[in-house]
């Protein structure tokens, strides 16, 4: 049996166990089965890894860092970033690779046009990391957006003023504000200077549509939510553990 599975903490809503279940069943793929690990902390993470089988892990919050010095080896991704959220495990051997960067990349595409040239990230977490990869790796120039700035690099949210938001047409949102059960929440922006030339994306899958978005929708912009980018990174790492790629 090949065991997959997942750590972080807590683990009560996670997307993945359930995503591999049903790929395991509906594509009748036979000895494979996905678990969480949900480990109050990395100490215990030397006794997952005893798991008889296991073949492949997704990392969540909060160890796509802390991780890292448990890995044999890492793809460039990760060396750049610093942060892992995918380990194929071969003969015991560990290796880490970042899949929300594929994965926020493929998503970013369904919506993206040339006028969707200057982006805004909001917040600096690890998926913040993923999606500035994925924009310098496009060329989109961007400014990082955070409650505790560090100028000139990160502006604070009081520093977004009407003109700014305007000129930056691409509007990346990679805080949890919104984020089920916190529906209410989002993320402190003039939506008044949003316009239908906006494209709003928001790294968030549940719920479907958040504040932030449907404040985009009232002024007619692209708006695209975290789900896609989770399935393709959930495919990828697929890939990766069977190497496939
Ligand atoms: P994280 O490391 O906790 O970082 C989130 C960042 O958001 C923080 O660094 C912080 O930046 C900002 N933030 C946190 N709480 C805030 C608050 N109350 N008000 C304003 N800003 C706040 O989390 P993450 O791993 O980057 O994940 C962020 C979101 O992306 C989560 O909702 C997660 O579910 C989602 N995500 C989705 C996918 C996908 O495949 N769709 C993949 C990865 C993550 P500052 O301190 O700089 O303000």
């Amino acid at each position: 049996m090949k065991v997959y599975g997942l750590i972080g903490y807590p683990l009560t809503h996670s997307f993945s166990q359930r995503y591999f279940s049903e790929k395991f069943s509906q594509e009748n793929i036979q000895g494979c089965t996905y678990q969480n690990f949900s480990i109050p902390s990395m100490d215990e993470f030397p006794v997952v890894l005893t798991t008889p089988g296991l073949s492949g892990l997704n990392v969540t919050i909060p160890y796509k860092e802390a991780v890292i010095p448990f890995l044999d080896e890492t793809d460039e991704v990760v060396k750049e970033i610093g942060a892992c959220n995918c380990i194929r495990i071969e003969d015991g051997k560990k290796t880490g690779y970042n899949t929300d960067v594929i994965g926020f990349e493929r998503s970013l595409q369904s919506g993206l046009q040339a006028r969707h040239d200057k982006a805004l990230v909001l917040g600096t977490g690890g998926a913040a990391k993923a999606v500035k990869w994925v924009l310098k790796k496009k060329g989109i120039p961007f400014l990082s957006v955070s409650r505790r700035p560090e100028p000139p690099e990160t502006l604070s949210y009081a520093d977004l003023t009407p003109d700014l938001i305007a000129s930056h047409r691409l509007i990346i949102n990679t805080t949890p504000l919104g984020m089920y059960p916190l529906v209410e929440e989002c993320p402190p922006i003039d939506f008044n200077a949003v316009e239908s030339n906006h494209f709003l994306f928001d790294l968030i899958y549940n719920p479907e549509t958040t504040r932030f978005l449907q404040y985009g929708m009232d002024k007619g912009a692209t708006t695209q939510n975290g789900f896609d980018m989770l399935i393709h990174q959930a495919e990828e790492s697929w890939k990766i553990w069977n190497n496939l790629i």
